[in-house]
């Protein structure tokens, strides 16, 4: 009887922890646009140096691209600091 218990405990306990990781809470917060103007940009890489999510990165000319739209969380680093306000973020959804 008591081996009987411990059996089913252990079950639902499994259970619970397949059900959790089954069921991943989708991430929220705010998204950004991230919109370059090339004729502006003088490629000097802060923005993609400092974005903290990656989402940004330098192409063959030493300019940026957004090569990872959907990380980026509309924090304004980039716009706030390119120096040749060559870079801007829309805050979207
Ligand atoms: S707003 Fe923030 S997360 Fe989005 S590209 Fe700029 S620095 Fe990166
Ligand atoms: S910070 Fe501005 S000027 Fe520098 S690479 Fe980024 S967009 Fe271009």
């Amino acid at each position: 009887m008591g081996m009987a218990k411990s059996d089913q405990e252990q079950e639902s306990a499994v259970a619970g922890a397949a059900a959790h990781d089954a069921a991943p809470r989708p991430k929220r917060g705010p998204r950004g646009r991230v919109v370059i103007f090339g004729t502006w940009c003088k490629g000097c890489g802060i923005c993609v140096e400092f974005c903290p999510m990656k989402v940004l990165a330098l192409n063959d000319d030493g300019h940026p691209l957004v090569v990872a739209p959907e990380k980026c969380t509309a924090c304004h680093w980039c716009d706030t600091h390119c120096p040749d306000f060559a870079i801007t973020v829309e805050r979207i959804g």
